[in-house]
């Protein structure tokens, strides 16, 4: 499907919409997310048209669905995905028709003081549209019934295609499979953004990753790729199932959150990738003196946490909050494709389950209910 730039008219697509905020599990009952046809405008100045080709159904789909995470309804979910550019609007000098695309969930718009913090704060115009459902270009590219659609963080995914702005992408090459490049974009850089980019570890600092989800996972196999520096890596949740697999993916020691206490296991870096006020405890609890704890879960906005500031100060640990990792998604993907080329970093590992876009409900359940890691919707 070969277009010339601007030939290309207002689309239908499928996707998988968001009726309403807060519903309740299990979500095969509740069916809060509709699979519908809508209208995809053409992509306008700055945009590509990206046949989706694979998405990972992500925690934060899920905060958005349970309420966790407040965002304008209906919206158009999915923020972690792989397509192939098939139009592009004017001004997108560096992006051709062809080009596989991982959606990365901020757009950069480079040349705020958030683009200029290299990635420490997030990008100004870039979170304004995200909390508005909108592109970076300002505006809605999804209409069903004469209603406008949110988009989800610039991506909206989960449907057979998307309008993007086209500094919501980053281009990799046709050797990256499709479900490896989707897991890149989000689970990715947001684990292994939090040690890379907030912890910084030195050389022989022991690691430790609380909460094995996608995110948590991640960060366990990107702290495994650093392993030339010698770090002891150690894996902490309390399902027996995700210690087994991070045993498997070659973590030195995997426990439970008791365990650690029991046992007065500690490291100097330890990340929190649960979002959960008691994984945050536990992480803070089994941070090193030294140390550095890094949190990158998004708990409930009311959440607050019990920790002690005198053992902060006299043990000369420090807490750093990592928001998605302090990613700057152009500079970090061709960093983790690297390591994945080298055979350092197996990402297909992350992948629990493909799931068809018709049974995006029941894949929620499984995500809810802690048992999934990146299941991956099969749109077409
Ligand atoms: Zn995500
Ligand atoms: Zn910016």
């Amino acid at each position: 499907m070969q277009r010339a730039e601007g030939s290309v008219g207002a689309m239908k697509i499928r996707g998988a919409v968001l009726e309403r905020t807060s519903a309740r599990a299990p979500f095969i009952e509740s069916a809060p997310v509709t699979v519908c046809e809508l209208d995809l405008s053409a992509p306008g100045p700055g945009e590509l048209l990206v046949r989706i080709e694979t998405a990972g159904l992500c925690h934060s789909d899920l905060s958005v669905v349970d309420g966790s995470r407040v965002r304008p309804m209906p919206m158009l979910l999915g923020h972690e995905a792989a397509g192939i550019v098939e139009a592009v609007g004017s001004d997108t000098p560096d992006i051709g028709i062809g080009q596989r695309v991982v959606m990365t969930f901020l757009p950069r718009c480079g040349a705020c003081a958030g683009c200029a913090s290299g990635g420490r704060t997030p990008c100004v115009p870039g979170s304004r549209a995200n909390n508005a459902g909108e592109l970076l270009g300002g505006g809605r590219r999804l209409v069903r019934d004469g209603v406008e659609v949110h988009h989800h963080l610039g991506v909206s995914a989960f449907a057979t295609y998307a309008v993007v702005d086209h500094r919501s992408v980053v281009a990799v090459d046709d050797d990256v499979p499709p479900e490896v490049a989707a897991t890149l974009g989000c689970a990715v850089l947001t684990g292994g953004g939090a040690l890379l980019n907030s912890a910084k570890p030195g050389a022989g600092d022991r690691i430790m990753v609380v909460g094995l989800g996608g995110v948590g996972m991640a960060a366990v196999l990107v702290a495994l790729s650093e392993a030339s520096d010698g770090h002891e890596v150690i894996a902490v949740d309390t399902v027996p199932e995700k210690l087994a697999l991070a045993r498997e993916l070659g973590v030195h020691a995997a426990y439970t959150p008791a365990e650690i206490a029991e046992r007065g296991v500690q490291a100097e870096i330890v990340v929190e990738a649960a979002g959960a006020v008691r994984a945050f405890e536990t992480a803070v609890a089994a941070t090193a003196p030294g140390g550095t704890t890094v949190t990158v879960g998004l708990p409930a906005p009311d959440a607050r946490a019990s920790i002690s500031p005198l053992a902060l100060v006299a043990q000369g640990r420090s807490i750093v909050g990592s928001y998605l990792g302090s990613a700057v998604p152009a500079r970090d993907i061709p960093e983790y494709v690297r390591r994945w080329r080298a055979g350092r970093l197996p990402v297909e590992r992350l992948i629990s389950a493909r799931v068809d876009l018709a049974d995006i409900n029941r894949a929620m359940d499984d995500l809810a209910a802690g048992h999934a890691l990146r299941q991956m919707i099969v749109v077409d």
